[in-house]
């Protein structure tokens, strides 16, 4: 049972910043958040970081990364962007939990004494952030941590129930863009890990023709789906919806013009470089569904338990998010502008 801490009352100032080992975080240029702590111990080999964005609906929740960063400043850029986006997307889930993210510099293999350390890391912070996966974490890892440290989610996997989510939105996203059904129509999924795999199969049983690519080959030789189509980069495929699940800021003023869909519907975190490339999408006459709307399917799957919904409670609560887009698209469309800049995300 995951033991929730008092809801804090205000937000604290960015100079109070707590250290556990060796490194302060305490000012960047997108420093607007809680606290940020990092954490190295030697002997596991694990550096780590945990930014919590925002702990007012309750403890910080969201994945942890294990990915090789260009240097420390590029990896704190991350936690920050992703923490911060956590509070966004939880709050528009409905779920009572703050933002927070978490990730480890991969500077070699992770290891179980590696994971331990993370469980000690989050022994620290006594709740305050809990932790679930995220790219280059498993559920089994997650479930490792778990003997050490109650302060994960390890109940499901989370990326079965985003790709859930994304479906919806997509299906209810063409049949108000383009007032037809899903059957027939192209999308192009790039990535085909946990959420672009299990998006192409429903995609795929709905009728609609769906490509798919990813860097890593392995990824895509278990597509066994006849009906799913790999491409050696879904990023240019001429389609009607293009689902960015992979990595993100890889939409640019530059990228972009390679684009060639009418909706942009996936559930990598942080798509945009910056933000003002929203605006050079809507110019471009494509709808880019944010981020946060749209993948929020796995912390709805995380915390159905401790919020005591079932299965189908779950599903309904998946569905709501194409509810939500679609009422998203509605204001855009009203105000001629862009999602991002209607609902005021940036
Ligand atoms: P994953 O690690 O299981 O899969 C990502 C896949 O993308 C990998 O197979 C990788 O090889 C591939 N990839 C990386 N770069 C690529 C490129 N340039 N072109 C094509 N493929 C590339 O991750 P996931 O759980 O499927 O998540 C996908 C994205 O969605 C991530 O950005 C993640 O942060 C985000 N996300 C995931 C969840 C979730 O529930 N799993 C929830 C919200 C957001």
């Amino acid at each position: 049972m995951i033991r929730r801490p008092p809801r804090s009352t205000r937000k604290e100032s960015s100079a109070a910043s707590d250290v556990y080992k060796r490194q302060q975080i305490s000012s960047h240029n997108e420093f607007e958040h809680e606290k940020v702590y990092y954490y190295e111990d030697h002997k596991s080999g694990l550096k780590s970081l945990i930014a919590i964005h925002d702990s007012t609906e309750g403890p910080a929740i969201g994945g942890c990364r294990f990915r090789t960063y260009d240097s420390f400043e590029s990896g704190l850029n991350d936690v920050l962007r992703l923490s911060k986006g956590m509070t966004h997307k939880n709050n528009i889930a409905q779920v009572p939990f703050g933002g927070g993210k978490g990730i480890i510099f991969k500077e070699g293999k992770k290891s179980n004494e590696m994971m331990k350390s993370y469980a000690d890391f989050l022994n620290l912070l006594e709740g305050k952030y809990i932790s679930a996966e995220d790219i280059g974490i498993s559920l089994k890892d997650i479930r490792f941590i778990k003997q050490h440290t109650e302060y994960v989610f390890d109940n499901v996997d989370p990326g079965p129930y985003t790709a859930k989510g994304i479906f919806y939105a997509i299906k209810r996203a063409i049949s108000f863009s383009l007032s037809e059904s899903l059957v027939g129509k192209k999308i192009a999924i790039q990535g085909a890990g946990s959420v672009g795999s299990k998006l192409a199969d429903h995609l795929s049983k709905a009728g609609a023709i769906v490509y798919i690519s990813d860097i890593d080959n392995s990824k895509l030789k278990i597509i066994s789906d006849p009906n799913i189509t790999i491409v050696d980069n879904a990023f240019e495929m001429q389609c009607d919806v293009f689902s960015p699940c992979a990595v993100g800021a890889i939409f640019s003023r530059s990228s972009i013009e390679n684009l060639n869909c009418k909706i942009i519907a996936g559930g990598a975190n942080n798509q945009l470089l910056n933000e003002s490339v929203a605006d050079d999408l809507h110019a471009k006459g494509i709808t880019y569904i944010p981020d946060i709307l749209i993948n929020s399917g796995g912390v709805i799957g995380l915390t159905k338990d401790i919020m005591g919904r079932n299965e189908e409670q779950a599903e309904s609560e998946l569905m709501n998010i194409a509810i939500r887009v679609e009422e998203a698209m509605a204001i855009a469309k009203d105000q001629s502008m862009s999602i991002q800049a209607a609902l005021k995300l940036n």
